[in-house]
């Protein structure tokens, strides 16, 4: 077993006064081995109502058109009960069982199946078998990057049954949404089992196992870094990118679908967020390869928080907008609609060239121009916990020199136009904008956390050069 097979786990290091000795970097880079109360009283909270804040999302649409606070108001008014409203909730169908099914299993063969090809004729594209980072144990994985491919054949196949093939109606996902719902979540409870079950008894690699001793975080943040069945269906790969992220796009065209079968137009708000969306979904599966080196890969361990997550939260929670615009068909004024798209615009900017400037400093070991200029550096060294030492570099030029993590605030902004592209109607839309910035403030703490363990000194002689994590003069 696993557990067994792991050498003597050092006790986590506290980080005054860090350091990037060997203990130091075994101890605490990667995800805690030890759970404090704070930590264990969120996984406990999530485990239990995360799935229920999807369903009363949800739900609220189907039954409150998007009111967040209909529910509520009618069970403490006495206008209805929990079970009433349950009654209401479309329950898992044969249809949507089949659908879903059809969905995972055609997503996974493009994965498994179809090596990639796009490499070979889209110029600056890179893709085909690509090396992730160094794991925390000293192991390389290599990865199929054919997501983009994916992706395109999908959607290939979707624009050709909507115009020539009409196998199924455009507004399928729609039609089907909470029944698919139920479905996912299956999928969820499944893959995120499978995984605990897996770490205690058959890892991919026990040397990056971790064991907590606390059943809940095991259970939440995974025990095993990169588990895998074979030598390539890498669950975080394809969890995180397919069907979730695939299925991002095509849930937004059904949304229009329906927006456009009931009201018998699309708004200028629904295209907005179609193609804003778009380009995010688009700029993640041209750039897989980079995907290989963001936290999701090289930190965080598998388990219900992703595996749960992309199947439910990331499909049913970030296509909110769209959901929101098929009941109410905002269509925006002019500079609205300008200012949507220029705010999404520069915040993709942003976000992509922050990314881009990381990835490439990187990828040439910092011979590369950053805003022209030969980039400042910070060399840095840490130790896996196979005793080696490994030489890095931290960019301190472009936008890694304005803020710590400025790629954050380009997402940031790029998520606040999907938001205001739904008008100010309803609360709902503006759950996304909460939820990341939620999400990335915390993501920002978690990675320095594991970035002062794991660089130590070198660490602070970045975060003395760059003071601020977000942006400057404020966080
Ligand atoms: P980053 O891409 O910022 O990666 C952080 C890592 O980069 C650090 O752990 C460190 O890793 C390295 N690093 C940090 N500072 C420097 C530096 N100055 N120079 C060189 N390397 C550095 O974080 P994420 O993986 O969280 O995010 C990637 C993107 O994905 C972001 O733009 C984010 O907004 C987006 N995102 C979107 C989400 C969504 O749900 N829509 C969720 C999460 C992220 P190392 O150990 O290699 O040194």
């Amino acid at each position: 077993m696993a557990a067994k097979s792991q050498p003597n786990i050092p006790k986590a290091k506290s980080l005054d006064g860090v350091t990037n000795d060997r203990t130091a970097s075994q101890g605490q880079w990667g995800r805690a081995w030890e759970v404090d109360w704070f930590s264990l009283a969120s996984v406990i909270f999530l485990l239990l109502f995360a799935p229920f804040i999807v369903y009363y999302f949800i739900m609220a649409c189907d039954q409150y058109s998007c009111a967040l606070t209909g529910p509520v108001v009618d069970i403490v008014t006495g206008h209805a009960r929990l079970s009433d409203i349950w009654a209401k909730t479309p329950p898992i169908t044969r249809k949507a069982a089949q659908l879903y099914t059809l969905w995972v299993t055609f997503q996974v063969l493009l994965y498994t199946s179809l090596p990639d090809f796009c490499h070979k004729f889209l110029p600056g594209y890179v893709g085909g078998i690509q090396e992730g980072a160094v794991t925390p144990a000293g192991a390389v994985n290599k990865y199929q990057i054919n997501g983009l491919q994916a992706w395109l054949l999908t959607h290939l196949l979707w624009f050709a049954n909507a115009h020539l093939l009409s196998w199924f109606s455009p507004t399928i996902i729609f039609d089907n949404w909470i029944p698919l719902l139920w479905c996912a979540n299956i999928l969820g409870y499944a893959v995120s089992t499978f995984a605990m079950v897996k770490g205690y008894f058959f890892p991919t690699s026990a040397r990056d196992c971790k064991f907590t001793g606390n059943f809940f975080y095991n259970y939440m943040m995974g025990i095993e870094f990169n588990p895998r069945i074979g030598k390539w269906f890498d669950f975080k790969l394809f969890f995180n990118g397919r069907p979730g992220i695939v299925a991002w796009t095509l849930i937004n065209l059904s949304f229009a679908a329906k927006q456009r079968e009931l009201h018998s137009h699309v708004t200028n708000a629904m295209v907005l967020v179609n193609v804003l969306q778009a380009i995010y979904v688009i700029d993640f599966f041209w750039n897989e390869t980079w995907y290989l080196k963001t936290i999701d890969i090289c930190h965080d361990h598998f388990g219900w928080y992703l595996g749960w997550g992309d199947c439910v939260w990331l499909p049913y929670l970030y296509t909110l907008q769209g959901l929101y615009l098929v009941y109410h068909p905002v269509q925006l004024s002019t500079p609205h609609a300008v200012g949507v798209l220029l705010l999404g615009l520069v915040g993709y900017y942003i976000f992509r060239v922050a990314n881009h400037q990381k990835d490439l400093f990187r990828r040439t070991d910092g011979r590369c121009l950053i805003w022209g200029r030969k980039p400042k550096v910070i060399e840095c060294s840490y130790t896996s916990a196979d005793g080696q030492r490994h030489h890095s570099k931290l960019l301190v030029s472009g936008f890694w020199g304005v803020a710590r993590h400025f790629n954050y605030v380009g997402d940031l902004m790029g998520s606040l136009a999907y938001c205001l592209a739904c008008g100010g109607g309803h609360l709902l839309p503006y759950f996304y904008i909460i939820y990341m910035a939620i999400l990335l403030t915390h993501r920002c703490l978690r990675d320095e956390h594991r970035c002062a363990s794991k660089y130590g000194r070198d660490w602070e002689r970045y975060t003395a050069a760059v003071p601020y994590r977000l942006l400057p003069g404020i966080f």
